[in-house]
């Protein structure tokens, strides 16, 4: 597997330039993110707590950590000092857990809410009306150590292009008109994660900013 080559050829099929590509190395070894890493990848994306741990303990301390997957909140506590961003927050409940292990340790966390996008069941993310119901709630205004930098979705899994588009195109509306929203400053909805190996450059015609792709750059997992 040739990383390099790679992500120079991913990189090449880049719609948006300014679009941050966070390199998902999930299940792959420490030669693997190296190898990323000497190519230049600063951005590395982990959807398991304890492996995000051990790699942060092993590799450069530039590299910024993605937690991209699902969090339990009895977990925050174990990459609260280091996470470099929170793409997957699903729950109000898991958003005041990051806000107080964030005030512990004198840090503002940087998440992305997580909505549910795709026909699928089996993906997280907040709908609609959870979503108002915690931007409507009185709590909410009393979060002082995380700042929502923006949402994140996952398109359904599907040959269907139209299909994958209509629904990155819904989270880029919601999106717009959250921005149109009086929200509390620490709102600030400045990205949207949406994009993987398959799908990144639907995404990144909707409107992507941030882009996590791991197959297409370090092979497939087993
Ligand atoms: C695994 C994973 C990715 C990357 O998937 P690829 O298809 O390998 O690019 C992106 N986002 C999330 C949340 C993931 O779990």
């Amino acid at each position: 597997m040739d990383i390099k080559a790679n992500l120079l050829a991913v990189k090449k099929t880049f719609i948006n330039e300014d679009c941050l590509l966070v390199a998902v190395s999930k299940t792959k070894p420490l030669s693997d993110l190296m190898d990323a890493y000497q190519a230049g990848i600063r951005d590395f994306g982990e959807n398991k707590v304890q492996e995000l741990q051990s790699k942060q303990a092993q590799m450069p301390d530039d590299v910024k950590w993605h937690m991209i997957g699902h969090l339990q909140s009895n977990k925050v506590k174990y990459i609260a000092s280091f996470v470099h961003l929170i793409h997957g927050v699903d729950s109000f409940k898991l958003l005041k857990e990051i806000n107080k292990q964030g005030k512990k340790i004198n840090r503002i966390i940087p998440v992305l809410l997580q909505i549910h996008i795709a026909e699928e069941e089996t993906k997280f993310g907040f709908d609609k009306n959870e979503l108002n119901e915690m931007l409507s709630n009185p709590d909410f205004l009393n979060l002082t150590h995380v700042n929502v930098q923006g949402l994140m979705g996952m398109a359904t899994f599907t040959e269907d292009i139209d299909q994958v588009r209509k629904e990155f195109r819904n989270l880029k509306s919601l999106f717009e008109e959250l921005k149109a929203l009086q929200l509390p400053a620490f709102v600030q909805l400045d990205d949207i994660s949406m994009g993987m190996s398959g799908d990144y450059l639907i995404a990144q015609e909707e409107g992507s900013t941030i882009v996590r792709i791991g197959s297409a750059i370090f092979g497939g997992r087993s």
